[in-house]
């Protein structure tokens, strides 16, 4: 079987690792932690970073310490993975889902004003997929309405927007180290932020509220949010290696393009997109089956599995979900088209080039 996703563990993993369970560290005390916050703040050019449990604990806290709660709105995405919107429902606030760019995935800038009213006052960009969302209109929409931003960065680790980092945007910007993300610490997550009073309340909120010096004091409720030297040392060591990860995932990107162009010459497929003004980290290499496919996106999952090759359908809408649906939501129909049609395929930096043109070999047979 060809995994989706497979996390690439090395010796520098091992030995870290080793020496937190040798140093006895192995709860959110540490020297660890510290220092993946450290580094992940410089690699984005962000001041501070509060390390999370997961990159969903990482939303909420980023929501719950720029106080987002009840009677707010905050605008996202409805094609993004569902923590984007809990995140907003555990402070109380909604989210209110805005349609896909058709051509780059991601919230589709010119959709987001319609969806503002009195109550919005955030909007949560998701880069999708590896691809940067669009940076200069939503700020200027942010801007306009006084809007707060937060980054979902948890699928675009390293990605670009007209040469500067995803991460480095947002008032907030929040990453996930779930074990098929860019770089690992098996769970974990983020947040990165340049506002020192930000970063002071989220490390409160992190710690179940607690005043700094004044142990077991608690004005605010907070969370057990934080992450451990474990998963910190396995987040320094995978850190040392993003950037050879990236290479890879842009390189094995090339290889599925070169292999299945023909298919999309013929407009059987669409290829993953990479604007002009993003550089795509290719999180999930992913193409969107057409109708002149001949067999849906469904049926071609089917039988890529009955070849060895595991993918992943693409997320349904959220606006679609029972949970988020609304009687008088109208359709989002870039979003439905996306889910519909959109297949992830196998994306481990530990791909061989022959492996690939298999993969795509198998795609070309199923057309004939
Ligand atoms: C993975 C992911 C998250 C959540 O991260 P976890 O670490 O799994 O909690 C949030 N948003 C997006 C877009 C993701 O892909």
């Amino acid at each position: 079987m060809i995994p989706i996703a497979e996390p690439l563990l090395g010796r520098e993993e091992l030995k870290s690792v080793i020496r937190v369970i040798k140093s006895g560290w192995i709860s959110s005390q540490g020297e660890y932690v510290k220092k993946f916050e450290e580094q992940c703040a410089h690699y984005c050019g962000k001041k501070y970073g509060v390390s999370t449990s997961s990159g969903t604990a990482a939303l909420h806290l980023a929501l719950a310490a720029l106080g987002i709660g009840e009677g707010d709105d905050v605008i996202v995405p409805s094609l993004t993975f569902v923590a984007t919107a809990n995140a907003v429902r555990y402070t109380g606030a909604e989210p209110v889902f805005v349609d896909s760019h058709q051509e780059y995935w991601c919230i589709n800038p010119e959709k987001i004003e319609d969806k503002i009213t009195k109550r919005t006052k955030l909007i949560i960009p998701v880069h999708l997929y590896g691809h940067p969302c669009d940076m200069d209109p939503i700020f200027d929409i942010a801007r306009r309405n006084n809007l707060l931003v937060v980054e979902d960065a948890a699928e675009a680790h390293g990605a670009e927007y007209r040469g500067r980092k995803i991460g480095s945007f947002g008032d907030i910007s929040c990453f996930s180290f779930y074990g098929n993300k860019i770089i690992t610490t098996g769970e974990g997550g983020m947040c990165l932020t340049n506002n020192k009073e930000l970063y002071k309340r989220m490390r409160i909120l992190r710690d179940h509220g607690m005043t700094p010096k004044k142990r077991y004091w608690y004005d605010v409720i907070g969370f057990n949010y934080r992450m451990t030297n474990l998963q910190a040392a396995l987040g320094v060591a995978q850190l040392k290696s993003i950037d050879k990860f990236i290479d890879k995932k842009r390189k094995v990107a090339n290889w599925y393009a070169n292999g299945l162009k023909d298919l999309e010459k013929k407009g059987l497929v669409t290829l993953h997109p990479e604007r002009p003004w993003a550089k795509c980290v290719y999180w999930m290499y992913s193409i969107l089956i057409e109708d002149a496919f001949g067999i849906n996106r469904d049926t071609v999952a089917r039988a890529l599995q009955e070849n060895g090759i595991e993918t992943r359908p693409f997320f349904y809408p959220l606006h679609i979900l029972p949970p988020y649906r609304r009687k008088k939501e109208k359709p989002l129909p870039a979003s439905e088209a996306l889910g519909r049609n959109g297949l992830c395929l196998p994306s481990s930096v530990k791909l061989k080039k022959k492996t690939v043109e298999i993969i795509c070999a198998a795609l070309r047979n199923l057309t004939e």
